[in-house]
This record gives C-alpha cells, sequence and structure tokens, in this order.
C-alpha cells in the first residue's frame, strides 16, 4: 500500500492532484466492484484512467480540473463497458430456432439442474462404484443412446465435426473413403467435409456427379484402397429434380461384402421421425442404424436440443476402436456436458415429452394462435409505450437451422417493426445494442421480431428492451 501510494504519487508536480489507485477503489462508489471482479482487474482499470488522465493533463501544459468524482465516474463508466457481454443472455427473435450465432439449443431446466449439480463438486466420472475399478466417462449415456438408436454402443465426443474426424481417422487414415459429389457439403463456412476428411488422414474418393449418383458409382470405385464408405446428409441444402442418390441400406449391403464401414452423418440428429414439423426429410439415426449403418453420427445440440456434443454411434467394435484413439483424449466432452446430455436425453423419450420438456420441442411446438397472441400483446405494449414505431402483427415463417430441413418452414408469428425517423437497420442496430440485446430478422423494408424463438419467460423483458432501444 504504501509503496504503491508513493510510487503513485510520485513524479512532476501536476499529477499531484491525481489520487492514488487505492484511494480511489476505495471510495464507496468503486468499492462495490470489489466483489464482482477481481482486485487485479480493477486496479489496472483504473491505472488506465489515471494513465489517459495524465495524457490529458501533458497535453493542456500541466493543468487539470479532475475532480475526484469525476474520476470515479470515468473509472465506472469504463467498468461498465468492460463488463463481458458475450455470454450474457440474448432475445432471439430471428426466427432461425437452431442459431449457431447465438449458441444453438437453449437447455432444459432438467440438463440445467443436471449441470448445477455436477459442477459443485465431485461426480464417479470415470470411476465404477460398484467395483472401484476405472470406468469410462461415456457410460453415463451410451445406454441412453443405445436406447434411443438401437445401436449396439455409443460415444460422444465433443462435436459433430470431431464425430467424423475421429471416425474417419480410426477406419480409414491413409485409406480412401468413398463419398458421393452431392454430399460433399459445406456447413456453416467452417466445416467443409473435404477439409475435415484431409484433416482425419483418410482419402477423398469423389464418385459420381453433384445430382446423380448411384449405388453402381460406388461400388466400381471400391478397390484394395478403400477403408469405408461415407454419406452425408446434405443437411442444408436441397438438389431437387432430376436427382439420384443411394440409400443407406443398398451401400450398407455394398460394404459389408467387402467388409468395409458405412458410415452415415445423418447432421441434425432426429431421433424420431418429425411428423410434428410437418416433414419427414430429416434422416432419424434409428433409421439408419436398422438399415445397417456400421456407425450413425449426429450433433447434441442441433434437434436434439442439448449441449454440444457429436454422438457416435453403432457397431460396438468400431465404437471400441474410436475409444482407443488417442485423439479421442483431445475431443472428449467434460461431466458438464454428459451431465447436460443425459438429461436431455432422458427427455427424448417421445415428441411428446420433449415437448413438454425441452425448449426447443416447446418452440418447435408451439401452437400458431398463442404465438400470434404474444405478438399482439407485444405489438399493444410498443403502441401504448413507443408511439413513434410503427408495429403491426403479420405471418411470419419461422426455420429450424442449424442445417436442419432447408425447406420447411414452421409458420409463424411476428411484430414488424417500421419507423419513419430511423432505418431498419438502424432499428436492427439499436435493438442488437439494447439490454437484453435482441437479434431481429430484417424482411421487406421491416425490421420482424419473430415469436417462435422468443422464449415466453422473456416476452416482457423483449418488451422493455424494445421500449428502451426505440421508444424514443
Ligand atoms: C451440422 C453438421 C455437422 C457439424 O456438426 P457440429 O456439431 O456443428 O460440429 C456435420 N455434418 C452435418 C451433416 C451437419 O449437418
Amino acid at each position: 500500500m504504501k509503496k504503491s501510494r508513493a510510487s503513485e504519487s510520485a513524479g512532476a508536480n501536476p499529477y499531484r492532484g491525481l489520487p492514488p489507485v487505492n484511494e480511489l477503489l476505495e471510495t464507496p462508489a468503486l468499492a462495490r466492484w470489489l466483489n464482482k471482479l477481481p482486485r487485479p482487474l480493477l486496479t489496472s482499470v483504473v491505472r488506465e484512467v489515471l494513465d489517459q488522465c495524465r495524457r490529458e493533463i501533458e497535453r493542456a501544459n500541466g493543468k487539470t480540473d479532475l475532480s475526484l468524482p469525476q474520476l470515479v465516474s470515468r473509472v465506472n463508466t469504463q467498468l461498465e463497458q468492460s463488463q463481458p457481454q458475450v455470454l450474457d443472455e440474448v432475445i432471439n427473435a430471428t426466427g432461425i430456432l437452431i442459431h449457431t450465432g447465438l449458441g444453438r439449443a437453449p437447455l432444459s431446466s432438467r440438463a440445467i439442474g443436471a449441470i448445477a449439480q455436477a459442477s459443485a463438486g465431485y461426480t464417479a466420472l470415470e470411476l465404477d462404484l460398484a467395483t472401484g475399478q476405472r470406468g469410462h466417462r461415456v457410460d453415463a449415456v451410451r445406454g441412453q443412446l443405445c436406447a434411443l438408436t438401437g445401436a449396439e454402443s455409443a460415444t460422444v465426443v465433443n462435436n459433430n465435426a470431431a464425430a467424423l474426424l475421429i471416425a474417419l481417422g480410426t477406419l480409414a487414415t491413409g485409406k480412401q473413403v468413398i463419398v458421393s459429389r452431392g454430399e460433399l457439403i459445406e456447413i456453416g463456412g467452417s466445416f467443409r467435409l473435404p477439409q475435415v476428411m484431409a484433416a482425419s488422414g483418410a482419402l477423398l474418393m469423389e464418385v459420381g456427379t453433384t445430382n446423380k449418383t448411384r449405388i453402381s458409382d460406388y461400388a466400381s470405385a471400391v478397390t484394395e484402397q478403400t477403408g469405408a464408405l461415407l454419406k452425408v446428409h446434405p443437411s442444408n441444402y436441397q438438389i431437387t429434380g432430376f436427382t439420384q442418390s443411394a440409400a443407406i441400406d443398398e451401400l450398407a449391403t455394398l460394404g459389408h461384402k467387402h467388409h468395409l464401414p458405412v458410415i452415415h452423418d445423418i447432421g441434425s440428429g432426429a431421433l424420431f421421425d418429425l411428423a410434428v414439423t410437418g416433414s419427414s426429410d430429416e434422416p432419424v439415426a434409428r433409421n439408419s442404424i436398422d438399415a445397417g449403418a456400421d456407425l450413425v453420427l449426429f450433433s447434441g445440440d442441433k434437434l436434439i436440443g442439448g449441449p454440444q456434443a457429436g454422438l457416435i454411434v453403432g457397431r460396438r467394435k468400431y465404437v471400441e476402436q474410436i475409444e482407443r484413439n488417442p485423439l479421442m483424449r483431445a475431443l472428449r466432452v467434460d461431466k458438464l456436458t454428459l451431465a447436460a446430455l443425459s438429461a436431455t436425453l432422458s427427455s427424448l423419450i417421445d415428441p411428446q415429452q420433449a415437448a413438454r420438456e425441452l425448449p426447443l420441442w416447446m418452440m418447435i411446438a408451439a401452437p400458431i394462435e398463442e404465438l400470434r397472441q404474444r405478438a399482439e400483446q407485444v405489438a399493444g405494449a410498443l403502441e401504448s409505450r413507443a408511439a413513434r414505431i410503427r408495429a403491426e402483427v403479420v405471418a411470419s415463417t419461422a426455420h429450424i437451422g442449424g442445417g436442419s430441413l432447408p425447406s420447411q418452414g414452421l409458420p409463424s408469428a411476428a411484430v414488424a417493426l417500421s419507423s419513419d425517423r430511423v432505418s431498419e437497420d438502424e432499428l436492427a442496430r439499436r435493438l442488437r445494442s439494447g439490454t437484453p440485446p435482441v437479434v431481429g430478422r430484417l424482411q421487406n423494408g421491416r425490421l420482424f421480431v419473430d415469436l417462435r424463438t422468443v422464449l415466453p419467460r422473456q416476452d416482457e423483458s423483449l418488451v422493455e428492451a424494445l421500449v428502451a432501444a426505440i421508444g424514443n
């Protein structure tokens, strides 16, 4: 204390007017930060502000009229602006349910409880309590995944890209993997199938054409060099018209004739037919297993509605090989992911239970009349509290997103916002920088606030955020 006080006040006279760091920190207005932020962080912010002041004093040739309250208020502003906001809650009004930019699926209260419980103390993560021997961390969810998909075994890695990386790297490194040209997909920019394959050490063997690939194309490409057959669900686009692709059961028959593993990357991970969304296009994990796929890969945070994870289900011998790969250590998931995943899977008994317990499935299943009513309420509140903004309830189309069901829209209701005084881009910007931030969707010159992706408990803060951001 003494030392810093001395060094703070040392130096040329003009800076004498500036208080030492500790004195500033002990003013009541700043002391409240001490139980929110670590002291070294506070100290560095105070130093930064004092340095700015010194530069100002220098520019003013040594004159300063900065008072203590002014300094305190500068530090306060700086601290408020430097608060990390990345992981604060955002209202998703985009109408895209699985929005990678907004963190994909919100977790169920059961999953949140499981995370809280697993994180507060110790868990038998890798200990078999019955025998006292070493267990495997995935044992917690292996049985659930097998029961839900009909697979012999299952394992979990960090995400679906990692699942593909380790599956190919284990079963086909240095060998050719045969894939249809129509399935060489890119998802969200950073996932490009050929690049993931190159990273795994497997060699890409493209067959067929963009719109047509027959089973005979695969058959004539099989050689001594072949390590696996791969089918990838082209999640985020559709090839329509004059098209053909080989079905997974045809690939399984061909693969097994040559003793080759057949891998199916189904992407979103539907566990049951999505009749509720009016679609049956999304491959169901169990159907692929039934059709003979040796490994089926999918994400934990797309249609499963759980935490980020890559789920691998299929033949025991291949799952065991994957688990012995040293890469497994780098791609494994932590206890919080496993806790959340296990809780999520226990809600996926059937679509009805999923729609009662998982936020993603509640949003998918929300009746349109209910969404329209909520939109009316939001628009009504804006009419009385933000009269200069035009707010009209309109029909909208929400999307599952995350690469699921590209052509499928879910009917939805939105509040369309517009103003004579500010552009829709400016409205969008103001909403994004509000508290909480609201992310809407620009459509036909208006800003849509789509209610299907707004969690019902957020309706009130949505209105507050809209009024505060654009009300005047
Ligand atoms: C989304 C997707 C991936 C990537 O999954 P992540 O869990 O985001 O790593 C891979 N393959 C397909 C077919 C996908 O749809």
